[in-house]
C-alpha cells in the first residue's frame, strides 16, 4: 500500500509550482458538437468503465489523459487515438489551460486526492467533473466549489445513478408522491468481499472505507428519495474482521431522520450482499433492487407498476447529460453542492459512531 506522498515521490511527480494560471472564461455559447474530455487517473474506473462509455457518447470525446504511470500511455494512445500533445502527468497538467482540444477535466483518482486535483483542474479554466465521493471532508468539497466558482467553470459529480431512468422515476415520485406521504425509506448496499485487495480503499488517508466508497450511494438515495435534507443522524460501525479492516470500517449502519417525521436507515457493508432502496408510503410502497449497479437497476411498486426502463450505458448517459448542460449553459443535474451535502453527512455519521450519540446535521 502506498501513501499519497510515497506514491508521488516514487512516480517522480513532486508537485508544487502549479500556480493559478490565466484561464478561459466560462463559455456560455459553446459551438462545439462534442466536448473534449481529459481523464485524470487511469485506474479501473477510467479504463474499464469511463473510456468505453466515452465511445458511446454523442456529445463527448476522450481527447486527453493525465497519468503518473508512463507505462500506461502507449496503450491509451493507441486504443483511443490520443495525440502526444494531449498526454500529461500530475506535474505538468497546468498546461491543459492552453489546450483547445480539452474542455472538461474528469478527476478519477483515489478520493483523498480529489480536492487537490479538482482544484488544479479548475485553475486551468476547464470544466471539472469529479468522481464520487466528492472528497474526504466538507471543507475540501467547499474548496473545490470555490475554485470552480472563482474560475467560472462548471462542476459535476459523477453520481451516475441520478442519470439512470428508474432512479429518475424515484426522484420524480419524491415530488409527486403517487403513494401518499413518504413515511420510511431504507437504502442498503453491500457485497460480501471475502479477500479485499490491499489498495487505497483500505487506506484512511487516501479516502478509503465503505462509507465513502459505497455509503454515499445510500446517503444520496435517502436524500433524493425524500427530496429533503436530514436533520439528525445516529450511526455505528461494525467490524467482524479487525485484522483485515484495520484503518477503515467494514460495515456502517445509520439512521437519518428527515423533516415531517420521515425515518430512514442506511447500511453499507463488505460482509453481506445487499442492494435495495425501499420506500414505505401512506398508501403503498415502491422499491429498486438493485438500486446501485452498473446495469439492471429495476424495481416495482405496490400497485403492480414495474420500474424496469433499460439504458445501454449509465456512464455514457451521465457524461452526455453533463456535456449538454455545459454546451447549453444549463444547470447540471448533479452539481458540486450535491456531493458536498453527502460528505457533510458522512462526517456526521463518523462523529456519531465515534461519540455514540445522535448528531445534529448543520
Ligand atoms: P483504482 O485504484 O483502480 O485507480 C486509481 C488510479 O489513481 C490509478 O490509476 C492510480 O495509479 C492512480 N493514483 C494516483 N495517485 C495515487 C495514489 N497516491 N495511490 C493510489 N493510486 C493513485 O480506483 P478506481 O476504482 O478507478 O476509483 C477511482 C475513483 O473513481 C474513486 O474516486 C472512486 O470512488 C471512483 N469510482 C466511481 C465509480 C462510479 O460508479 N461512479 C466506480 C468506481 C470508482
Amino acid at each position: 500500500m502506498q501513501k499519497r506522498r510515497t506514491f508521488i515521490k516514487k512516480s517522480g511527480l513532486a508537485l508544487g509550482g502549479l500556480s493559478v494560471l490565466p484561464h478561459l472564461a466560462f463559455k456560455s455559447n459553446f459551438q462545439k458538437q462534442k466536448l473534449g474530455v481529459c481523464l485524470v487517473g487511469l485506474g479501473n474506473y477510467s479504463e474499464n468503465l469511463l473510456a468505453p462509455a466515452l465511445q458511446l457518447t454523442e456529445h463527448c470525446e476522450l481527447r486527453g489523459i493525465v497519468t503518473g504511470s508512463p507505462e500506461k500511455i502507449p496503450m491509451w494512445q493507441r486504443k483511443h487515438g490520443i495525440s502526444d500533445g494531449n498526454v500529461y502527468n500530475y506535474d505538468n497538467m497546468e498546461g491543459i489551460a492552453n489546450n483547445a482540444d480539452i474542455d472538461v477535466i474528469y478527476i478519477v483518482l483515489p478520493t483523498g486526492l480529489h480536492s487537490e486535483y479538482a482544484i488544479k483542474a479548475a485553475d486551468t479554466g476547464k470544466h471539472v467533473w469529479c468522481e464520487k465521493p466528492m472528497a474526504k471532508t466538507a471543507e475540501e468539497c467547499q474548496a473545490i466549489i470555490n475554485a470552480c466558482t472563482k474560475n467560472r467553470v462548471k462542476l459535476a459529480i459523477g453520481y451516475r445513478m441520478q442519470h439512470e431512468p428508474n432512479t429518475r422515476k424515484i426522484i420524480e415520485w419524491s415530488k409527486t408522491k403517487p403513494f401518499g406521504a413518504i413515511e420510511k425509506v431504507r437504502a442498503d448496499v453491500g457485497w460480501n468481499i471475502s479477500n479485499p485487495p490491499n489498495t487505497w480503499r483500505m487506506d484512511a488517508e487516501l479516502g478509503g472505507g465503505l462509507i465513502y466508497d459505497v455509503g454515499v450511494y445510500c446517503i444520496n438515495a435517502l436524500r433524493y428519495t425524500t427530496g429533503m435534507e436530514p436533520l439528525t443522524v445516529t450511526a455505528h460501525h461494525e467490524n467482524t474482521r479487525p485484522k483485515v479492516y484495520k484503518e477503515v470500517e467494514e460495515t456502517t449502519l445509520f439512521n437519518l431522520d428527515f423533516p415531517n417525521g420521515i425515518r430512514t436507515s442506511g447500511k453499507t457493508t463488505a460482509a453481506e450482499n445487499i442492494n435495495i432502496l425501499r420506500t414505505e408510503c401512506q398508501n403503498g410502497w415502491y422499491e429498486l433492487s438493485p438500486f446501485q449497479a452498473y446495469r439492471g437497476v429495476k424495481g416495482k411498486a405496490s400497485d403492480g407498476t414495474f420500474l424496469n426502463t433499460y439504458i445501454e450505458n449509465q456512464q455514457a448517459r451521465q457524461m452526455d447529460d453533463d456535456a449538454l448542460a455545459i454546451m447549453e449553459n444549463r444547470p447540471l443535474m448533479v452539481p458540486g453542492v450535491e456531493g458536498m451535502k453527502d460528505i457533510v453527512i458522512v462526517e456526521a455519521i463518523n462523529e456519531s459512531a465515534r461519540k455514540g450519540e445522535t448528531i445534529k446535521i448543520a
